[in-house]
C-alpha cells in the first residue's frame, strides 16, 4: 500500500573535510587561507576561529571553498531533488527510478493537507447518457496511482518505462556533495521564505546542525523557529 509521508524529509551528514594532520575544517581552512598572507607561523589552538569568522565577514568566501561536506536525505520528493540539483557546483548520486523498481513506493505530501478528504469528483466513464462520477481523495488516487504502476511491471514494463506515471512527490534518496562556500549560497536561497516548504524544512534543519558542528562558517545565519526560514541580516 502506497505510503503517505508527512514532515519526515531528513539529512544525515556523511563527511565534512578535515586534515590529513587531524586540522578540524576551521582550521583546514585557516591552513589553506594563511597562504595568503603567508602566516601559518600565527596558528594556534585559538587562532582558526578568529581567522575564518575574519575571513567570512570581509567576504573572502573562496577560502571556505577548501573544505567540502557531503550529505544524504531521506524520505525528501523527487520535486525538491529537482530544485536541488540546480545547484550546479555540487556532486550527486540520486537513486535511479530507471533501475529501482517503485512497487512500494511513498509519497510526500503538504503536512497541511488532509490526504483523506475526498475533494475532487472525476469522471469514470459514461453509461449512456449518463456520466459515472465519484469522488477521490489525494489518498485515493496515489492509491490508484500505485496499482496502475504495478500494473505496468506486471504487464512486462520495465521500471524505466513504468516511471513515467510516478508522481513529483514520489520519495526519493539523494546524497550531495559540495564545498562550504556552496552550501552557504544553497542555504541562503533555500532557507529563505521565499522557498518551498519541503526544501526549506530540510534545509533549516540541517543549518542547525551545521551550525553546531562547523561554527563560525555558518554564524551569521540567524534561523526563524516559527516560520521555519533563515536569514543573514544585511547590517
Ligand atoms: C525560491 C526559488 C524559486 C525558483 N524558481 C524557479 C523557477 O520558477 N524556474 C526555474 O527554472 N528555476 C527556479 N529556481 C532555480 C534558480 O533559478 C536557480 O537555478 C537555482 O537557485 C540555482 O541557483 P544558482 O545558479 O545561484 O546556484 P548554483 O548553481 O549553486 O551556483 C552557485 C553560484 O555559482 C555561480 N555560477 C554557477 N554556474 C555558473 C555559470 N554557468 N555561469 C556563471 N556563474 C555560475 C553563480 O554565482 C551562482 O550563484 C528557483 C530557485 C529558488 C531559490
Amino acid at each position: 500500500m502506497a505510503q503517505i509521508l508527512k514532515n519526515q524529509g531528513s539529512h544525515k551528514i556523511l563527511a565534512i573535510m578535515t586534515g590529513l594532520n587531524g586540522e578540524n575544517p576551521l582550521q583546514l581552512i585557516e591552513t589553506a587561507g594563511r597562504t595568503a598572507y603567508q602566516s601559518r607561523d600565527k596558528i594556534n589552538d585559538e587562532s582558526a576561529n578568529r581567522f575564518v569568522d575574519m575571513i567570512r565577514r570581509l567576504g573572502h568566501e573562496s577560502v571556505l571553498e577548501h573544505s567540502a561536506m557531503t550529505v544524504e536525505f531521506n524520505g525528501v520528493s523527487r520535486g525538491l531533488t529537482h530544485e536541488l540539483v540546480r545547484h550546479r557546483v555540487a556532486s550527486y548520486t540520486q537513486e535511479s527510478t530507471r533501475y529501482v523498481d517503485e512497487k512500494d513506493f511513498k509519497v510526500v505530501l503538504p503536512p497541511d493537507k488532509d490526504e483523506n478528504e475526498k475533494i475532487v469528483e472525476v469522471v469514470l466513464g459514461q453509461d449512456g447518457p449518463v456520466k459515472v462520477l465519484t469522488k477521490l481523495s489525494v489518498k485515493d488516487f496515489i492509491e490508484l496511482n500505485e496499482q496502475m504502476y504495478k500494473g505496468l511491471r506486471s504487464a512486462g514494463w520495465i521500471p524505466e518505462d513504468a516511471r513515467q506515471i510516478l508522481p513529483n512527490g514520489i520519495e526519493s534518496q539523494i546524497v550531495m556533495t559540495a564545498n562550504l562556500r556552496e552550501w552557504r549560497h544553497v542555504f541562503k536561497l533555500r532557507c529563505s521564505k521565499k522557498a518551498h516548504w519541503e526544501i526549506r524544512r530540510v534545509f533549516v534543519n540541517l543549518l542547525k546542525d551545521v551550525k553546531e558542528r562547523i561554527p563560525i562558517v555558518f554564524d551569521d545565519f540567524v534561523i526563524d523557529e516559527s516560520e521555519i526560514t533563515a536569514t543573514i541580516p544585511v547590517k
